[in-house]
């Protein structure tokens, strides 16, 4: 089934990594069927599948990553998911035929399906609809998200879903904004409703050198995330240019393209600070 989407815009939804560049793989579909998949849930737009990832949640993972995102990271290493239409059409059916190809493997190696982006929740109601068809099939579900949307979630919604990745990029305000454009307030009110919820959170965190390293900062993202009681582990991400050749290619200017990733001192230090609340950081 899977080929048939792949054959549809002539590019394979399976990709060797999600650094590969995707552009308008799903220019042809018409603004109509577009509205309908949103509202319905029933076809969504992927990136890509990756398959095998060790760094995507718990185990080995299937990832599928959307296209859309509301949010404009000054760091984003995939700004080709921002757009919706750059994705492959790819109905609900499909995507679990997929996963179900893989649902013993990744058992057996203590995996699961993420579903990550671009921003699953621009797609929501396909994102529900997948995630809960992965965890009908008895496979671990992860989502990673910034949480912005996450108001469109019902708590039934959220049971089918066993560890939220949820991105926190800077604790002050105005830093977010100019970092993501975008309000901070949704991520948050998202990480205290998971917490009342007793849902596992996974905090990834971007470490860039001039942008979020401050101290400070991290302390008080540190101290929020510590407060909360469900955060089993905080991701410390360094911030790598792998994604520098898609601003060039997509013709977007590019704030950070002579910024340096942290070194690896940085990123220890970066740590601490997280341990420091008594968070499992690494
Ligand atoms: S939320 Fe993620 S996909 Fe969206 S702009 Fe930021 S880094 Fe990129």
């Amino acid at each position: 089934m899977m080929s048939d989407s792949a054959a549809a815009t002539g590019t394979p939804l399976d990709a060797r990594s999600p650094f590969e560049l995707r552009v308008d793989l799903g220019e042809g579909v018409p603004e109509q069927a577009v509205d309908e998949a949103l509202a319905s849930g029933d076809l969504g737009f992927l990136h890509s599948f990756t398959t095998g990832s060790a760094v995507d949640g718990p185990g080995i993972r299937v990832v599928a990553w959307t296209t859309g995102c509301m949010w404009r990271c000054l760091y984003c290493h995939n700004p080709d998911t921002w757009k919706l239409r750059n994705g492959i059409p790819v109905s609900v059916t499909q995507a679990a035929a997929k996963l179900r190809d893989y649902r013993y493997g990744l058992r057996v190696m203590s995996g699961g399906f993420t579903l990550s982006g671009g921003e699953p929740l621009l797609q929501h109601r396909f994102a529900v609809k997948l995630l809960a068809a992965a965890k009908g099939m008895g496979i671990h579900t992860t989502l990673e998200t910034n949480g912005h949307f996450s108001d469109r979630l019902s708590d039934d919604d959220l049971a089918a879903i066993d560890l939220v990745m949820l991105g926190l990029k800077t604790w002050d305000p105005a830093r977010h904004q100019a970092l993501t454009g975008a309000d901070i307030g949704p991520t948050l009110t998202f990480a205290r409703r998971l917490a009342a919820l007793r849902k596992p959170v996974w905090i990834r965190f971007v470490l860039v050198p001039g942008l979020t390293d401050d101290p400070d900062d991290m302390a008080g993202s540190a101290a929020f995330a510590a407060g909360l009681g469900n955060v089993e582990r905080v991701e410390v991400l360094p911030f790598h240019q792998m994604g520098r050749f898609k601003w060039e290619r997509l013709g977007k200017a590019y704030a950070l393209a002579d910024t340096e990733p942290p070194t690896a001192d940085a990123v220890q230090r970066a740590c601490a600070v997280w341990r420091a609340a008594g968070l499992n950081a690494d």
